[in-house]
């Protein structure tokens, strides 16, 4: 799914967007009280402190709500229909995102996703991140 990436300046920072041209999303967490944080910021909404340092994420997560889009304008309208989501990283925090690599109406809430990366752009210093659904578990062969 290749989207507009955001400005340069876009929050939180460039060591957050440097990580995701790499394939990397960092989360932050608080060293006083372990607390994950997002959307990130560099102080922690549940105790104020201002310890906070990045470590990755695993890439594993569930679909929480999603809506499919179907009409859209501009960059977007070639794109639907695509699914726009939130997903409840194993870290607990829940991030909004694209479920990509299925069709949009195999879309389930509790569905397992990971962690997945557009491809590159020329020049970009950072790549936006989405979810696909992970194979279904099958039974007969675990
Ligand atoms: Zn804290």
């Amino acid at each position: 799914m290749s989207t507009p990436l955001p400005p340069a300046d876009f929050p939180p920072d460039e060591t957050f967007w440097t990580a995701t041209a790499e394939g990397r999303l960092l989360l932050p967490r608080c060293e006083s009280c372990a607390t994950v944080i997002w959307y990130p910021r560099p102080f922690c909404p549940r105790c104020g402190g201002r310890d906070v340092t990045w470590f990755p994420a695993s890439g594993e997560a569930t679909v929480y709500s999603y809506t499919v889009v179907r009409k859209a304008r501009g960059e977007y309208r070639d794109l639907t229909p695509y699914v726009v989501a939130y997903v409840e990283l194993a870290e607990g925090p829940r991030i909004l995102t694209n479920i990509v690599g299925c069709d949009p109406s195999e879309v389930i809430i509790g569905q397992p996703v990971t962690l997945v990366f557009d491809a590159p752009k020329e020049g970009a210093a950072a790549r936006l991140y989405r979810f696909r659904p992970l194979p279904a578990h099958d039974d007969a062969n675990p």
